[in-house]
């Protein structure tokens, strides 16, 4: 922090506005490519209260492959690629768990038709270099005793991991305290040359980091003309969170991805004891956890893994994914003062690495990291759909 005035106006050389993942991580690389953290403030009514804190928190590239998304595929191993370094980096500034976990991701299909998908998944994924193996069930139920002796087929992904998204979003806020960063409890209404414009303030910054996930699309004064650029939407996600009883021995040691009449489901087990189960999709008008979601997400998970139906039900809870027409976050600097990292829809926190990595360079002025596989940056401008 460099200036203040009596209106609490401040002057810093990086705002970064939102604190998710997205922002919370943005912020630490600055620190971590030589920002002054007392020169950097992240502003944010509620901090982690977005998509942050409902995410299931897959680091998955390769069971996330999906048909048509071939865009993404090279952004998400690029982010998998720089998440142990940030993880390693994080760990040398707080003492809190990120939940990290790296068992092997297990993926399985419920019926013959499932286990057909799950084939041509497979040819896929493998079509694209990607590491996936066939497992004969009964090996799979010696690994993970949980497993319904019912299933069609199993797969294994050995590069699939996860975090508690909650958990490593404490982490990281309790990073950037300890370094010094500010952290504002302001909402962010416009930004302008520099100038942000709070409900409490105006702060003024050499650089500023739109961050703020769906809330971006509403922060005016950047951009000519009435509508925002970004053309962000809300993907509905429903997720349930339930905890293994005392003296119980977890149904699940990874991750469990399923196919279940064609439906995806999928079973987390945490560092803490708890157990997610997620996630839905749906882009309709109940903001809360709806009761067909709930319903069937419960009874696919009992399906694949029986032990859930003897956990303890702890929440339901839905979140908004940030979407783009594309799937393809908005990432790129927009003229001197400002950088847009928003848009990251189902793969925020996996792709919170790399957007953390580059646009803390772009805002630093300093040349992106190599990234392996390299990346056409291109195919995220943020002004693409204007
Ligand atoms: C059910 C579900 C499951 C998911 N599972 C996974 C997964 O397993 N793996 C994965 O990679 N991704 C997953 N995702 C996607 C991931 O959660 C998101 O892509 C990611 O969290 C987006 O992060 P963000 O920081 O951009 O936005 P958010 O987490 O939504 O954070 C935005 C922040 O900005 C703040 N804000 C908003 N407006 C303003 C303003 N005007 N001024 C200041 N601050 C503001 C909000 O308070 C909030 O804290 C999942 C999402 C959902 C909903």
């Amino acid at each position: 922090m460099t200036n203040s005035s009596p209106g609490g106006s401040q002057h810093y050389a990086h705002i970064v506005v939102g604190a998710g993942i997205i922002g919370l991580s943005t912020a630490f690389k600055l620190v971590d490519l030589g920002a002054d953290p007392s020169s950097v403030a992240v502003i944010d009514p509620a901090p982690v209260s977005g998509a942050s804190f409902v995410a299931g928190g897959m680091l998955a590239p390769v069971a996330e492959v999906q048909y048509k998304q071939e865009p993404l595929y090279p952004l998400m191993v690029a982010s998998k690629n720089l998440y142990d370094d940030l993880l390693q980096r994080l760990g040398e500034k707080t003492s809190l768990s990120t939940g990290h976990r790296t068992e092997s991701t297990f993926v399985v299909g419920a019926d013959r038709a499932d286990a057909r998908h799950l084939t041509e998944l497979t040819e896929h994924q493998h079509g694209h270099g990607m590491e996936v193996q066939r497992l004969p069930l009964r090996q799979a139920r010696k690994a993970e005793w949980g497993l319904s002796p019912q299933l069609s087929g199993v797969v294994e992904i050995p590069g699939d991991h996860q975090v508690n998204p909650r958990m490593y979003c404490a982490a990281l806020l309790d990073a950037l305290r300890n370094m010094g960063v500010a952290i504002l409890g302001e909402r962010v209404d416009s930004i302008e040359d520099g100038a942000v414009a709070t409900d409490a303030a105006t702060h003024t910054a050499d650089m500023v980091y739109l961050c703020n996930g769906l809330g971006a699309g509403q922060v005016k004064g950047w951009y000519e003309g009435e509508k925002s650029p970004l053309k962000l939407r809300p993907v509905r996600g429903d997720m349930l969170r339930l905890r293994v009883p005392e003296g119980m021995e977890p149904p699940v040691g990874r991750v469990i991805r399923g196919f279940v009449e064609d439906r995806p489901v999928y079973i987390i087990p945490r560092t803490d004891g708890t157990i997610a189960v997620g996630a839905t999709s749906r882009e309709d008008a109940r903001r809360g956890p709806a009761v067909d979601g709930v319903y069937t997400l419960l009874r696919d998970a009992i399906r694949i893994v029986p032990g859930i139906q003897e956990c303890e039900f702890i929440e339901a809870i839905t979140g908004e994914r940030p979407g783009t027409p594309d799937d393809l976050p908005y990432l790129g600097k927009i003229g001197e003062k400002l950088v847009i990292s928003t848009g990251y829809f189902r793969h925020g926190i996996l792709l919170s690495a790399l957007g953390a990595t580059v646009g803390a360079a772009l805002g630093m002025g300093q040349p992106v990291h190599t990234l392996e596989p390299e990346i056409d940056l291109a195919s995220c401008a943020p002004l693409r759909h204007a």
